[in-house]
């Protein structure tokens, strides 16, 4: 039989091959009746299989806190408070008294409960329904005597919550519905997980112990593969494991290029655990701290409160070191239910909020104190804008110090007046995913290859990057295009001084710079803006060694 590919939507990168872990077989329930004289029994089960549930996310929780992934281990640990609740007990109880197995009882009672916190209007709640059910299957197994399978594998599930994401071996994950913003897509992220989403029912129809590839990077999940499928997966995933592995053996040694020129290569991060990784793989610091992502879902501007609890943590793994933190960049993609219907975007958006724009600079400089603190401006289009961002900083600071304050220069407009804003600015950073896609009107969330070597897109990087120099002001890269191994050099070539890459990618950038040489990069990138000889591929300025 041929292959089958289901098609679903990224939510953490990477390839593997391996057997399918069901956890949510399509037919799980069952039908049978309890009869009364066993009901008390039946409820002993259920109350057992929720303690047990609940040890074995404290569990988890705790390795994961001694792994230093404290964010993860407090999502994990909401699981064991939920295994405690009285309304949880009470309705496993009178389902049980209805005639209901404890399994049965188990999964309907987190399902209902479940659905009804995802009514609520508070979506940090609403997003706990998926932790609840989660919780619900577990407990159901437990109770039915089945121990999860942890010798690796692709979980296949309806949704799952972040233990579940946790648990040990799981090489992949593919999910019927879930989002890419769900506790679960940011914990598998964070730990460099492949996870698809969206898959459909059709995927919990896949067969226990059946090989699948799984391709994070696609969106796909592949019955049935044909054998250079699998050949071509397993190459992929070693050449990552590999890759990290020596990027973390060479994390304190410099990205110079062989002809002596430095680059600053930092990471992209928006959770403790990429902050993390990042620094494991040899990165000087973040270069883009999204503070949009884990707010998609929010009902109002996020508060001081909740922003330096986000804050405080990724902070505290930089000491001295720099972080850049961007202001909102909600709009378009990235439009929570409260901005529903806006057309503004970026700090367009958050200039018509000031209240909005003067919390958030309050709580980055209050959570800021120990790190090397940078603030950066998203999809800027004119001078004026940071002129207000400026004034508004300067009334939050109190005395203190001011941090560097940037634009992201991530529109054409931006980049034709990059002089004038450089004069308002400390440093710019390059969004080439956003600047692509406006010059050739791409979809961000279809297209696969953004043509950055185009020489429309170049001339705009180059003048971004004359004008810094002119101003004399750092520029960094921190769109995808900077851990592109054909653009990498020309970026460096076009006198980027720093590339904020994926955390996951940093070591490898890295040892790109160093295997490639300035001066071909000088060469290669003054070829593709005067006569485009450079083919899309081909790794200008970079040698293998
Ligand atoms: C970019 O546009 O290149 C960028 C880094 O910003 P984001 O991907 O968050 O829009
Ligand atoms: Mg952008």
């Amino acid at each position: 039989m041929s292959e089958l590919a289901l098609q679903g939507v990224s939510a953490a990168p990477g390839v593997t091959v391996g057997t399918a872990v069901v956890l949510d077989p399509i037919n799980g329930r069952d039908s049978k009746i309890v009869p009364p004289s066993e009901r008390a029994h039946e409820l002993e089960v259920a109350n057992g299989a929720l303690e047990i549930a609940a040890g074995e996310l404290d569990m988890i929780a705790s390795r994961l806190r001694e792994a230093g992934r404290n964010e993860e281990a407090d999502i994990v640990e909401t699981g064991v408070l939920m295994a405690g609740d009285a309304v949880l007990s009470s309705r496993v109880e009178s389902l049980v008294n209805e005639g209901r197995s404890a399994p049965d009882a188990l999964r309907r009672a987190a399902d209902q409960l479940g659905a009804e916190l995802a009514e609520l209007p508070d979506p940090m709640l609403a997003q706990r329904a998926d932790d609840l059910r989660s919780l619900g299957r577990r407990a159901a197994a437990r109770a039915a005597g089945i121990r999860p399978d942890q010798t690796g594998g692709v979980l296949v599930a309806a949704t799952l919550g972040p233990a579940d994401v946790a648990e040990l071996g799981a090489t992949g994950i593919a999910l019927a519905g879930g989002g890419i913003t769900a506790h679960a897509a940011i914990v598998a992220r964070s730990l460099g997980v492949p996870m698809v989403v969206g898959l459909g029912t059709s995927v919990l129809e896949v067969v226990n112990g059946e090989e699948v590839v799984l391709d994070g990077d696609r969106g796909l999940l592949v019955q049935r593969p044909e054998s250079s499928r699998v050949a071509a997966a397993r190459g992929e995933a070693e050449r990552r494991r590999l890759a990290r592995q020596r990027a973390v053996a060479d994390r304190l040694h410099d990205a110079v290029t062989k002809d002596g020129h430095r680059v600053c290569v930092l990471a992209n991060a928006s959770t403790v655990a990429e902050a993390l990784e990042g620094l494991a793989q040899g990165a000087e610091g973040v270069g883009l701290l999204r503070t949009e992502l884990l707010f998609l879902d929010a009902p109002a501007w996020p508060s001081y409160e909740q922003q330096i609890n986000f804050l405080k943590p990724i902070f505290a793994q930089l000491p001295g070191m720099t972080a850049t933190v961007r202001l909102f960049d909600f709009g378009g993609d990235k439009t929570p239910p409260f901005l529903k219907g806006t057309t503004a975007r970026g700090i367009d958006l958050l200039l018509r909020s000031p209240d909005a724009l003067k919390t958030q600079l309050a709580a980055i400089v209050d959570a800021g104190i120990l790190v090397k603190l940078r603030v950066l401006v998203p999809m800027v289009t004119s001078p004026d804008q940071l002129r207000a961002v400026r004034s508004v900083l300067d009334g939050v600071l109190q005395g203190r110090s001011s941090p560097l304050l940037g634009s992201m220069i991530e529109t054409p407009e931006a980049a034709l007046h990059a002089g004038a804003i450089a004069t308002e600015s400390d440093f710019f950073s390059i969004g080439t995913n956003d600047l692509t896609q406006l010059v050739f009107g791409l979809d961000r969330e279809q297209s696969k290859s953004a043509p950055v070597t185009d020489v429309r897109v170049l001339r705009l990087i180059d003048a971004t990057a004359r004008a810094a120099r002119s101003a004399l002001i750092p520029v960094d890269v921190c769109g995808e295009a900077a851990s592109d191994a054909a653009v990498m050099p020309i970026l460096v070539g076009l006198g980027v001084d720093e590339l904020s890459a994926a955390a996951a990618r940093v070591g490898e950038v890295r040892q790109w710079v160093r295997e490639m040489s300035y001066a071909a990069g000088r060469q290669a990138a003054e070829a593709l803006l005067t006569g485009n000889s450079f083919r899309e591929g081909s790794h200008a300025g970079r040698e293998r060694v």
